[in-house]
Formats: structure tokens, sequence, C-alpha cells
């Protein structure tokens, strides 16, 4: 193939946000509400940061923010305290345990079901907590739990340092961290960012604030590394392992028609095989052609859009990951469209690959679901054909491969898996939610056969519940339920939405 057939650079560009379509949404939303306080409200004893109660003016708008996307759920805290401190932290779950009040959480507010909101209940919105500092003696981060991806991403990089953060800039460290978190780089890092979680800051259902590290509360230790989002506790700090930066990123992308996702994955698999996957972060996504008008016929509009990544300490490391890519079928005769070896930074990757900028200025209703699978192909091949009925062109499928995940005596995530798939199911107005839930709903039984695990933090909860405890090997669900009969006896804290 000699010249790409699209151009470059409109191409990346209209495919970046293929995860990420609620800028707007949750850009104005959260920060308006921050700005511009409730009229004042009965004080909660020692608490210094904003609180608006139900009924009262900026409820609605705060509430709302509370959620990234457009699918608000329609559940109504009597509460809502934004902390400013740990003490604030401390004293508004003190206040909630005296007074019935149970106990919600929300640090970046992008868990796609909104678990934060919840019905009644006093919830704590931990996003004003965005305190980061950096010990590049020890290669450790102490972070605030509404620190953001890129936020973290540039201040380790300052000192020649990084972790693997989300793929989009304003995810928040809290929620990703603490369920697993594929983050950049994922492969270098030890599969999942939570197995790079140190030590933890945590204010308990009866106010203490604990410690936990290996040594230090270690079963603590063991749930807030992959818990998700139904711990027993609120976590105030983070301490996170840091690894060097990478000098050099670069990125090659190929784009093949949907009806070849075997000539992709076959590539992908000879590649794993040869033992050549290396530390390169490959993702193949199931698309919508971004140049295709949205009625086009999804034998011409459906596509595999694949990138691997490379970090590396020189651009000749990088280019030697990449190769075996370049030389594969990937870029052979069946490729639209290809572009190798493209140098990137951190800014860069978000912009171009998961930006939450979408060109047409939409925000976004949201739903996703996975599997975590040692049989990726497989179960790309068995979702191709339906991802092609999906019901938007923002609809997608996306393959992480070479996760390489692990189960480790102190963490609760419970998956050895090399593959993470979800299926994101993206769309405008509500009066589609039915067909895009159905959509998505209609993805499972196709995946679920090849699973392996699920990925607690990317699920549809809102109508399966029951995919929580399925996040969890059996013995790690059991003991999680021990450890909130016994660190919350008296139910302070909300479990998994859905589950009490
Ligand atoms: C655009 C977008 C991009 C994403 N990219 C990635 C990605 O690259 N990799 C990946 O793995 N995932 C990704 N995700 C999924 C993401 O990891 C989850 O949505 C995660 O739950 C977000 O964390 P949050 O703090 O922003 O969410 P929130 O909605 O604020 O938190 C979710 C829940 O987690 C719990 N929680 C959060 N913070 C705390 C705390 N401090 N103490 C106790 N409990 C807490 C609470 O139960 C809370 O309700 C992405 C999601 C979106 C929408």
């Amino acid at each position: 193939m000699s010249e790409p057939t699209l151009p470059r650079r409109q191409t990346l560009k209209q495919l970046a946000g293929l995860t990420a379509l609620g800028l707007i949404g949750y850009l104005r939303a959260p920060r308006a509400a921050a700005a511009n306080p409730a009229t004042p409200v009965a004080a909660i004893p020692g608490v210094g940061g904003k609180i608006v109660r139900r009924g009262e003016k900026g409820y609605e708008i705060w509430r709302q923010s509370m959620v990234w996307h457009l699918s608000k759920p329609k559940r109504y805290p009597d509460v809502i305290v934004q902390a400013r401190s740990t003490e604030d932290v401390i004293h508004a779950v003190q206040y909630a345990a005296a007074n019935g009040l149970k106990v919600a959480v929300r640090s970046g507010g992008h868990n796609s079901n909104g678990p934060s909101l919840r019905d009644g209940g006093l919830l704590i919105d931990l996003s004003a907590l965005e305190e980061i500092r950096i010990d590049s003696d020890q290669r450790i981060a102490s972070i605030q739990p509404g620190v953001r991806s890129l936020g973290l991403v540039q201040a380790a990089r300052d000192k020649g340092l990084t972790f693997p953060v989300p793929h989009c800039a304003s995810v928040g460290l809290g929620g990703f961290t603490l369920g697993g978190g594929i983050g950049w780089n994922y492969p270098a890092r030890g599969g999942v960012s939570t197995h790079s979680i140190i030590g933890a800051e945590i204010v308990m259902a009866d106010g203490r604030l604990l410690r936990a590290t290996a040594k230090e509360n270690p079963d603590l230790y063991w749930a807030v590394r992959g818990v998700g989002p139904g711990f027993f506790g609120v976590v105030t700090r983070l301490d996170l392992k840091l690894y060097t930066a990478p000098k050099v990123i670069l990125a090659s992308t190929y784009i093949l028609p949907l009806a070849e996702v075997k000539t992709a994955t076959a590539a992908l698999e000879k590649i794993r095989q040869a033992g050549k996957l290396g530390h390169t972060e490959p993702l193949l996504v199931f698309t919508h052609h971004p140049e295709a008008p949205d009625n086009a016929p999804p034998e011409q509009a459906k596509i595999c859009f694949v990138t691997i990544f490379a970090f590396d300490e020189s651009e000749e490391k990088a280019r030697a990951a990449l190769q075996p890519y370049a030389e594969s079928a990937l870029a052979g005769s069946k490729a639209l469209f290809k572009a190798e070896f493209q140098p990137f930074d951190f800014e860069g990757l978000y912009d171009r690959y998961f930006s939450l900028n979408d060109p047409a200025g939409r925000c976004a209703r949201y739903a996703v679901d996975n599997v975590l699978t040692n049989r990726g192909a497989e179960t790309l091949h068995a979702l191709a054909d339906h991802y092609s009925k999906a019901p938007t062109r923002w609809c997608h499928v996306l393959a992480a491969f070479n996760m390489g995940t692990r189960v480790l005596p102190d963490s609760c995530f419970s998956w050895v898996a090399d593959t993470f798939v979800g299926c994101y199911a993206i769309w405008d107005e509500e009066k589609d939610d039915a067909a895009n839930f159905a959509w998505l709903g209609d993805n499972l039984p196709l995946m679920d056969p090849f699973a392996d695990g699920h990925y607690v933090n990317e699920i549809e909860a809102r109508g399966h519940p029951e995919r929580y405890p399925a996040c969890f090997s059996k013995a790690n669900w059991n003991r999680l339920q021990a450890l909130r009969r016994q660190y919350d006896p008296q139910g302070v804290f909300h479990s998994y939405l859905g589950h009490s």
C-alpha cells in the first residue's frame, strides 16, 4: 500500500472520542456547580466544604454534575458535601452515621453507572481533593482521590517518572485505581494499575482514619486493590508506585474492513506466538468509518481500527517494538489505511486517540460492559456481526491485548487474562435508551462464553447488578462481603449498585 486512503490527521482526530463523547456535559456542569455554590444551607459540624440539600437552589445542577455522561441517573441523595479536606470527610461520615444517612462517594464521576448517585443519604464529592506530592527518590506519588489522569502524568513526568494512568485525560484516579485500572502502557506496569497502589488512607464507617499497606491493616490493603465501586470506606489518599517515564512514544495505526477481523486477530496472534508483543500496547476497535455517513451500509462503514503503542527509552527501541506489526498482515493488502511509527507525547495521545472532544460538539449517553478473557480473538469474532448492527455510529467494541493481568495474594483483583474486550453504547437522546441498552445487552451472551472474568469498573450494572459478583472470584467476593460486615457493621456505606 503506498499512500494512506484517508487523510491521517483527520482520521485520527475523528476517531478520537471513541470511548468518550461527553466533554461538554462533564466540563460545564461540575465546575459551574463548584464555582456557584447553592444558597447557604445548614452546616454540618466540622465540614468546611460546600453543602447542598435536596430541594435547595443549586441542588439539581450539582447532582447532575456528579456523573460525567448525559444518562443522568434518576437517583437523589438527601445531601451532597464537597469535601475540602480529609477532616471534612471524617466529619461528613460521622454526621451521616449519627443521622442514619447512607454514604456514597464520588471522585472523578466517570463511572458509567453513576454509582455515586443513590436515593437518599449523603454523597461525599472528593473531586476538589487534587493534591499531588511526588517523592522522586522513593518513586512514589502520594495523591488525593480527585486527581485526574492528565494531572498525574504531567506532575510525574516533570520528575522523569510516570504512572499507568487512564487513557482519557479527565478520568479520576480514585475510582480508576480502586477498580483495577487499565492504564497507558499497562503491559510494562504489571497489567492493572491497582497493583501499583502501595498505600492508602481510609476514613472508616466510625470516622477513624486508617492506613492500609502490605503491613498495616493488610485486609483493607487487599480490598482497596481492586474492590471497585462498592468499598466500605472513603479513600482520601493513595500512595502510588511510579515508573521511569518513557523518552519516546510511537504509535502505528492500521484500518481494515470489519470483514477482515480475522486477518487482524490472526496477525496479532502470530506476533504473540512469536514472542514479539514485548511491552507494546495493542488496541483493536470495531468502529464506524469516520468519513462514512451515519446510514452507510455496514459492509462499507464498519472497520477494524488497530493501534499499537510503544513506550520506550529510545526511538530505536520503540521502532523495533513496532516493527513486527509493520511486517504483519495488518499492513498488508487488506489495509485501507496505515500510519506507522508516529511520535507522540502524552498530551498528543489523549488528544488523538481518547480525546473527550467530540468533533461535532455532541454530548452523549453512555453504557459499557466487558469481559476479561484469554480468548480475545474468538470473542471479537463472536461480536463482529452484532457490532455491525449497532444503533449509532458511536457505539464501538474495544479490545486491549497483551494485558498480562495477575492474581496476587494482597489484592482482590481476581483474574489472569491477556485481553480486555469492552462493548460501548454511545448515543444522544433519551428516546434511544431502549435500543442502545438492548444492543449492549445482546452483546453479553455473545462475549460471556469467552469470559475468564469481568472488569468491575466497566460493567453495565443498571440493568445487571448480578455482574458485580461476577467481577470477582467467589472466594474474593465472599471475603469482601465479610470485610464489609466487619468494618461497616451498621451499613453506613452503600455497597455496589443494586446490592445492599
Ligand atoms: C471517558 C472514559 C474513559 C475511561 N478510560 C479508562 C481507562 O483508560 N482505563 C480504565 O481502566 N478505565 C477507564 N474508564 C473507566 C473508569 O476507570 C471508571 O469509570 C472509574 O470508576 C472512574 O473513576 P472515577 O473516580 O472517575 O469515578 P466515580 O464515578 O467518581 O467513582 C465511581 C465509584 O468508585 C468508588 N470510589 C471512587 N473514589 C473513591 C474513593 N476515593 N473512596 C472510596 N470509593 C471510591 C465509589 O463507589 C464511586 O461511586 C474510563 C471511563 C470513561 C467514562
